[in-house]
Protein backbone atom coordinates (compact mmCIF):
# COMPACT_ATOMS: atom_id res chain seq x y z
CA UNK A 1 0.00 0.00 0.00
CA UNK A 2 0.85 3.61 -0.46
CA UNK A 3 1.44 5.99 2.08
CA UNK A 4 0.43 9.95 1.01
CA UNK A 5 1.37 11.60 4.13
CA UNK A 6 -0.11 15.31 4.77
CA UNK A 7 2.27 17.37 3.81
CA UNK A 8 2.07 16.21 0.29
CA UNK A 9 -1.66 16.70 -0.61
CA UNK A 10 -1.17 20.02 -1.43
CA UNK A 11 1.11 19.62 -4.44
CA UNK A 12 -1.11 16.42 -5.35
CA UNK A 13 -4.82 17.74 -5.26
CA UNK A 14 -6.10 21.09 -6.79
CA UNK A 15 -9.67 22.90 -5.55
CA UNK A 16 -10.49 22.12 -8.74
CA UNK A 17 -9.26 18.54 -8.59
CA UNK A 18 -11.57 18.29 -5.74
CA UNK A 19 -14.79 20.24 -7.52
CA UNK A 20 -14.58 17.32 -10.15
CA UNK A 21 -14.26 14.25 -7.66
CA UNK A 22 -16.95 15.81 -5.48
CA UNK A 23 -19.33 16.20 -8.37
CA UNK A 24 -18.78 12.91 -9.90
CA UNK A 25 -19.15 10.99 -6.55
CA UNK A 26 -22.64 13.22 -5.91
CA UNK A 27 -23.66 11.81 -9.30
CA UNK A 28 -22.74 8.57 -8.73
CA UNK A 29 -24.87 8.38 -5.73
CA UNK A 30 -27.61 9.80 -7.73
CA UNK A 31 -27.33 7.19 -9.79
CA UNK A 32 -26.96 4.14 -6.89
CA UNK A 33 -23.67 2.90 -8.20
CA UNK A 34 -22.18 4.66 -4.74
CA UNK A 35 -23.36 4.86 -1.27
CA UNK A 36 -22.53 5.90 2.07
CA UNK A 37 -22.06 3.27 5.25
CA UNK A 38 -23.36 4.65 8.33
CA UNK A 39 -21.39 7.04 9.96
CA UNK A 40 -20.04 6.23 13.64
CA UNK A 41 -19.28 8.94 15.61
CA UNK A 42 -18.42 8.34 19.52
CA UNK A 43 -17.92 11.01 22.60
CA UNK A 44 -14.59 9.80 23.85
CA UNK A 45 -14.77 12.48 27.22
CA UNK A 46 -12.77 15.07 27.97
CA UNK A 47 -14.51 17.21 24.71
CA UNK A 48 -13.09 14.31 22.65
CA UNK A 49 -14.81 13.21 19.55
CA UNK A 50 -14.00 10.34 17.08
CA UNK A 51 -15.78 8.50 14.54
CA UNK A 52 -15.60 7.09 10.47
CA UNK A 53 -17.13 7.58 7.38
CA UNK A 54 -17.11 5.01 4.43
CA UNK A 55 -18.47 3.83 1.95
CA UNK A 56 -18.56 1.93 -1.66
CA UNK A 57 -18.31 3.60 -4.65
CA UNK A 58 -18.64 0.60 -7.37
CA UNK A 59 -18.48 3.43 -10.45
CA UNK A 60 -14.97 4.62 -9.15
CA UNK A 61 -13.72 1.34 -7.92
CA UNK A 62 -13.09 3.00 -4.57
CA UNK A 63 -13.68 1.67 -0.93
CA UNK A 64 -12.73 2.73 1.96
CA UNK A 65 -12.93 4.88 5.60
CA UNK A 66 -11.94 8.41 7.10
CA UNK A 67 -11.43 7.92 10.77
CA UNK A 68 -10.72 10.85 12.76
CA UNK A 69 -12.03 13.11 15.49
CA UNK A 70 -11.21 16.38 17.45
CA UNK A 71 -9.11 16.67 20.44
CA UNK A 72 -9.58 19.70 22.02
CA UNK A 73 -5.89 19.12 23.98
CA UNK A 74 -3.84 18.69 20.92
CA UNK A 75 -3.50 22.26 20.52
CA UNK A 76 -1.14 22.26 23.66
CA UNK A 77 1.10 19.82 22.42
CA UNK A 78 1.29 21.86 18.76
CA UNK A 79 -0.68 19.89 16.74
CA UNK A 80 -4.45 20.77 15.11
CA UNK A 81 -7.15 19.70 16.95
CA UNK A 82 -8.99 18.34 13.68
CA UNK A 83 -7.49 14.55 13.13
CA UNK A 84 -7.88 12.90 10.27
CA UNK A 85 -6.77 9.93 7.65
CA UNK A 86 -8.18 8.11 4.90
CA UNK A 87 -7.79 4.33 4.35
CA UNK A 88 -8.38 3.28 0.89
CA UNK A 89 -8.95 -0.61 -0.27
CA UNK A 90 -8.91 -2.25 -3.41
CA UNK A 91 -13.34 -3.35 -3.39
CA UNK A 92 -12.82 -6.70 -5.06
CA UNK A 93 -9.99 -8.19 -2.61
CA UNK A 94 -10.36 -6.40 0.31
CA UNK A 95 -6.59 -5.46 0.31
CA UNK A 96 -5.29 -1.62 1.70
CA UNK A 97 -4.36 -0.12 -1.13
CA UNK A 98 -3.30 3.48 0.83
CA UNK A 99 -2.94 5.68 3.84
CA UNK A 100 -3.67 9.49 3.49
CA UNK A 101 -3.40 12.40 5.21
CA UNK A 102 -6.97 13.84 5.83
CA UNK A 103 -6.70 17.17 6.74
CA UNK A 104 -6.47 19.45 3.70
CA UNK A 105 -8.40 17.11 1.85
CA UNK A 106 -11.50 17.57 4.42
CA UNK A 107 -11.46 21.13 3.76
CA UNK A 108 -11.48 20.61 -0.14
CA UNK A 109 -13.90 18.45 -0.31
CA UNK A 110 -16.21 20.26 1.63
CA UNK A 111 -15.56 23.39 0.19
CA UNK A 112 -15.72 21.41 -3.18
CA UNK A 113 -19.73 20.13 -2.20
CA UNK A 114 -20.37 24.18 -1.06
CA UNK A 115 -19.29 25.58 -4.55
CA UNK A 116 -20.92 22.92 -6.76
CA UNK A 117 -24.22 24.02 -4.51
CA UNK A 118 -23.36 27.30 -5.77
CA UNK A 119 -22.84 26.11 -9.26
CA UNK A 120 -26.24 24.53 -9.49
CA UNK A 121 -28.39 26.57 -7.39
CA UNK A 122 -27.67 30.35 -6.82
CA UNK A 123 -28.52 32.47 -9.06
CA UNK A 124 -26.49 33.74 -12.10
CA UNK A 125 -26.39 37.15 -11.54
CA UNK A 126 -25.13 36.82 -7.75
CA UNK A 127 -22.96 39.37 -7.13
CA UNK A 128 -22.74 39.48 -3.39
CA UNK A 129 -21.17 36.91 -0.58
CA UNK A 130 -22.06 36.12 3.05
CA UNK A 131 -20.25 34.37 5.06
CA UNK A 132 -21.28 33.15 8.93
CA UNK A 133 -18.05 32.18 10.08
CA UNK A 134 -14.43 32.44 10.26
CA UNK A 135 -12.65 29.58 11.27
CA UNK A 136 -10.01 27.24 9.34
CA UNK A 137 -12.67 25.90 6.65
CA UNK A 138 -14.23 29.45 6.00
CA UNK A 139 -11.43 30.57 3.68
CA UNK A 140 -11.51 27.29 1.60
CA UNK A 141 -15.51 27.68 1.52
CA UNK A 142 -14.73 31.52 0.33
CA UNK A 143 -11.67 30.67 -2.04
CA UNK A 144 -14.51 27.79 -3.50
CA UNK A 145 -17.45 30.19 -3.94
CA UNK A 146 -15.68 33.08 -5.76
CA UNK A 147 -14.97 30.44 -8.49
CA UNK A 148 -18.29 29.47 -9.60
CA UNK A 149 -20.03 33.32 -9.42
CA UNK A 150 -18.21 37.03 -10.57
CA UNK A 151 -18.76 38.55 -6.52
CA UNK A 152 -18.10 41.97 -6.28
CA UNK A 153 -18.25 41.77 -2.72
CA UNK A 154 -18.13 39.64 0.56
CA UNK A 155 -19.94 40.82 3.79
CA UNK A 156 -18.78 38.33 6.66
CA UNK A 157 -20.50 37.83 9.98
CA UNK A 158 -18.88 35.78 13.13
CA UNK A 159 -19.46 35.56 16.57
CA UNK A 160 -15.94 36.24 17.57
CA UNK A 161 -14.84 39.21 15.59
CA UNK A 162 -11.67 38.98 16.43
CA UNK A 163 -11.06 36.33 13.72
CA UNK A 164 -12.50 38.03 10.80
CA UNK A 165 -9.92 39.90 9.32
CA UNK A 166 -8.20 36.88 8.61
CA UNK A 167 -10.77 35.74 6.14
CA UNK A 168 -10.62 39.62 5.10
CA UNK A 169 -7.40 38.70 3.74
CA UNK A 170 -8.28 36.36 1.85
CA UNK A 171 -11.12 38.14 0.09
CA UNK A 172 -8.30 40.82 -0.74
CA UNK A 173 -5.99 37.96 -2.16
CA UNK A 174 -9.11 37.38 -4.65
CA UNK A 175 -9.58 41.11 -5.25
CA UNK A 176 -12.64 41.75 -3.38
CA UNK A 177 -14.20 44.25 -1.32
CA UNK A 178 -15.00 42.51 2.32
CA UNK A 179 -16.84 44.04 5.24
CA UNK A 180 -17.77 43.06 8.45
CA UNK A 181 -21.79 43.57 9.20
CA UNK A 182 -24.08 42.55 11.95
CA UNK A 183 -26.25 39.51 11.22
CA UNK A 184 -29.26 41.90 9.92
CA UNK A 185 -27.18 43.15 6.74
CA UNK A 186 -27.30 39.60 5.39
CA UNK A 187 -30.30 40.75 4.00
CA UNK A 188 -27.99 42.13 0.85
CA UNK A 189 -26.17 38.80 -0.01
CA UNK A 190 -27.01 36.20 -2.79
CA UNK A 191 -25.18 33.74 -1.69
CA UNK A 192 -24.63 32.54 2.00
CA UNK A 193 -22.12 30.22 3.28
CA UNK A 194 -22.57 29.56 7.12
CA UNK A 195 -19.71 27.62 8.52
CA UNK A 196 -19.36 27.31 12.59
CA UNK A 197 -19.46 24.79 14.92
CA UNK A 198 -22.41 26.89 16.43
CA UNK A 199 -24.92 24.61 18.72
CA UNK A 200 -27.90 26.94 18.22
CA UNK A 201 -29.15 28.85 15.00
CA UNK A 202 -27.39 32.41 14.66
CA UNK A 203 -29.30 33.33 11.23
CA UNK A 204 -33.19 34.13 11.47
CA UNK A 205 -35.58 34.09 8.08
CA UNK A 206 -35.32 37.59 8.48
CA UNK A 207 -31.36 37.90 7.84
CA UNK A 208 -32.58 36.57 4.21
CA UNK A 209 -33.75 38.18 1.34
CA UNK A 210 -35.98 36.28 -1.47
CA UNK A 211 -34.09 34.45 -4.19
CA UNK A 212 -31.19 33.65 -2.03
CA UNK A 213 -28.93 30.25 -1.33
CA UNK A 214 -27.28 29.47 1.73
CA UNK A 215 -24.76 26.13 1.66
CA UNK A 216 -25.03 25.21 5.83
CA UNK A 217 -22.05 23.31 5.86
CA UNK A 218 -21.23 23.58 9.55
CA UNK A 219 -23.81 21.15 11.01
CA UNK A 220 -22.19 17.55 11.33
CA UNK A 221 -23.32 16.95 14.24
CA UNK A 222 -26.66 15.99 16.16
CA UNK A 223 -27.32 19.22 18.55
CA UNK A 224 -25.22 21.75 15.87
CA UNK A 225 -27.48 24.21 14.23
CA UNK A 226 -26.97 27.66 12.11
CA UNK A 227 -29.81 28.37 10.75
CA UNK A 228 -33.41 29.43 12.00
CA UNK A 229 -35.64 26.15 11.77
CA UNK A 230 -38.65 27.80 10.13
CA UNK A 231 -36.28 29.35 7.98
CA UNK A 232 -34.65 25.62 6.70
CA UNK A 233 -38.33 24.86 6.36
CA UNK A 234 -39.27 27.82 4.18
CA UNK A 235 -36.11 26.76 1.29
CA UNK A 236 -36.22 24.18 -1.09
CA UNK A 237 -33.60 21.97 1.09
CA UNK A 238 -30.95 20.23 -1.11
CA UNK A 239 -28.45 17.51 0.53
CA UNK A 240 -25.39 15.22 -0.09
CA UNK A 241 -27.08 12.55 1.40
CA UNK A 242 -30.80 12.73 2.61
CA UNK A 243 -30.23 9.88 5.90
CA UNK A 244 -27.44 12.19 6.90
CA UNK A 245 -29.65 15.76 6.33
CA UNK A 246 -32.25 14.75 8.33
CA UNK A 247 -30.15 13.00 11.45
CA UNK A 248 -26.90 14.94 11.79
CA UNK A 249 -27.52 17.88 9.21
CA UNK A 250 -28.99 21.53 9.55
CA UNK A 251 -32.17 20.08 8.59
CA UNK A 252 -32.82 17.92 11.95
CA UNK A 253 -33.91 20.79 13.67
CA UNK A 254 -37.20 20.95 11.06
CA UNK A 255 -37.46 17.60 10.51
CA UNK A 256 -37.96 16.50 14.06
CA UNK A 257 -40.44 19.81 14.54
CA UNK A 258 -42.27 18.55 11.67
CA UNK A 259 -42.18 21.50 9.63
CA UNK A 260 -39.89 19.91 7.43
CA UNK A 261 -40.99 16.98 5.39
CA UNK A 262 -37.77 14.42 4.71
CA UNK A 263 -39.01 13.49 1.66
CA UNK A 264 -39.06 16.87 0.34
CA UNK A 265 -35.22 16.99 0.60
CA UNK A 266 -33.58 16.12 -2.94
CA UNK A 267 -30.04 14.75 -3.19
CA UNK A 268 -27.64 17.42 -5.11
CA UNK A 269 -26.75 14.32 -7.22
CA UNK A 270 -30.23 14.57 -8.67
CA UNK A 271 -29.41 17.87 -9.78
CA UNK A 272 -26.18 16.67 -11.36
CA UNK A 273 -27.73 13.98 -13.05
CA UNK A 274 -31.08 16.39 -14.35
CA UNK A 275 -33.58 14.32 -12.45
CA UNK A 276 -34.47 17.36 -10.43
CA UNK A 277 -34.44 21.04 -12.08
CA UNK A 278 -32.54 22.50 -9.09
CA UNK A 279 -33.51 25.91 -8.83
CA UNK A 280 -36.81 26.73 -10.14
CA UNK A 281 -37.51 30.42 -10.10
CA UNK A 282 -35.41 33.91 -9.25
CA UNK A 283 -37.38 34.22 -5.60
CA UNK A 284 -36.91 30.75 -4.30
CA UNK A 285 -34.58 30.18 -1.49
CA UNK A 286 -32.37 27.12 -1.78
CA UNK A 287 -30.52 25.72 0.62
CA UNK A 288 -27.93 23.16 0.74
CA UNK A 289 -27.18 20.97 3.93
CA UNK A 290 -24.02 19.92 3.73
CA UNK A 291 -23.50 17.06 5.98
CA UNK A 292 -20.00 16.05 4.71
CA UNK A 293 -20.05 12.32 3.49
CA UNK A 294 -17.26 9.37 3.21
CA UNK A 295 -17.61 9.07 -0.59
CA UNK A 296 -16.29 12.62 -0.93
CA UNK A 297 -13.53 11.69 1.38
CA UNK A 298 -12.56 8.94 -0.76
CA UNK A 299 -12.91 10.69 -4.13
CA UNK A 300 -10.15 13.31 -3.36
CA UNK A 301 -7.96 10.79 -1.66
CA UNK A 302 -7.84 8.85 -4.83
CA UNK A 303 -7.26 11.73 -6.70
CA UNK A 304 -4.18 12.03 -3.80
CA UNK A 305 -3.38 8.64 -4.45
CA UNK A 306 -3.43 8.58 -8.34
CA UNK A 307 -1.06 11.68 -8.58
CA UNK A 308 1.42 9.96 -6.22
CA UNK A 309 1.82 7.19 -7.68
CA UNK A 310 2.52 9.05 -11.15
CA UNK A 311 5.32 11.43 -9.69
CA UNK A 312 6.79 8.67 -7.40
CA UNK A 313 5.60 10.16 -4.66
CA UNK A 314 4.29 8.47 -1.20
CA UNK A 315 5.84 5.72 0.79
CA UNK A 316 5.02 1.98 -0.27
CA UNK A 317 5.06 -0.47 2.23
CA UNK A 318 3.83 -4.03 2.34
CA UNK A 319 1.14 -5.07 4.83
P1 LIG B 1 -13.03 26.32 13.69
O1 LIG B 1 -12.96 25.82 15.10
O2 LIG B 1 -11.80 26.71 12.99
O3 LIG B 1 -14.05 27.56 13.63
C1 LIG B 1 -15.26 27.54 14.33
C2 LIG B 1 -16.17 28.64 13.84
O4 LIG B 1 -17.42 28.57 14.56
C3 LIG B 1 -15.61 30.03 14.07
O5 LIG B 1 -16.11 30.89 13.06
C4 LIG B 1 -16.21 30.39 15.43
O6 LIG B 1 -16.26 31.78 15.65
C5 LIG B 1 -17.59 29.81 15.26
N1 LIG B 1 -18.30 29.52 16.51
C6 LIG B 1 -17.80 28.85 17.57
N2 LIG B 1 -18.76 28.76 18.52
C7 LIG B 1 -19.86 29.39 18.03
C8 LIG B 1 -21.16 29.64 18.55
N3 LIG B 1 -21.52 29.24 19.77
N4 LIG B 1 -22.05 30.32 17.77
C9 LIG B 1 -21.69 30.74 16.51
N5 LIG B 1 -20.46 30.54 15.99
C10 LIG B 1 -19.57 29.87 16.75
O7 LIG B 1 -13.83 25.18 12.92
P2 LIG B 1 -13.80 24.84 11.35
O8 LIG B 1 -12.76 23.82 11.10
O9 LIG B 1 -13.80 26.10 10.56
O10 LIG B 1 -15.21 24.08 11.20
C11 LIG B 1 -16.42 24.81 11.29
C12 LIG B 1 -17.57 23.83 11.34
O11 LIG B 1 -17.63 23.07 10.12
C13 LIG B 1 -17.48 22.79 12.47
O12 LIG B 1 -18.76 22.61 13.03
C14 LIG B 1 -17.03 21.52 11.74
O13 LIG B 1 -17.42 20.36 12.43
C15 LIG B 1 -17.79 21.70 10.44
N6 LIG B 1 -17.28 20.92 9.31
C16 LIG B 1 -18.20 20.41 8.45
C17 LIG B 1 -17.79 19.68 7.37
C18 LIG B 1 -18.82 19.15 6.41
O14 LIG B 1 -18.47 18.31 5.54
N7 LIG B 1 -20.05 19.60 6.44
C19 LIG B 1 -16.42 19.45 7.15
C20 LIG B 1 -15.50 20.04 8.02
C21 LIG B 1 -15.93 20.78 9.10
Amino acid sequence: MLIVPEALIASLVSPEDAFAAVEATFAAMARGEAYNFPVVREALGEGRQYGFKSGLDRSGHMLGVKAGGYFPGNAAKGIINHQSTVFLFDPDTGRPTAMVGGGLLTALRTAAASAISIDRLARQDARVLGMVGAGHQAGFQLRAAARVRRFEKVIAWNLHPDMLPKLGAIAAELGLPFEAVPLERMVEADVIVTITSSPAASLMAAHISPGTHLACMGTDTKGKQEVEATLVAAASVFTDEVAQSVSIGEAQHAVADASLDAASITPLGDVLIGRHPGRRTASEITLFDGTGVGLQDLAVAAVAVQRAHERSLGTRVEV
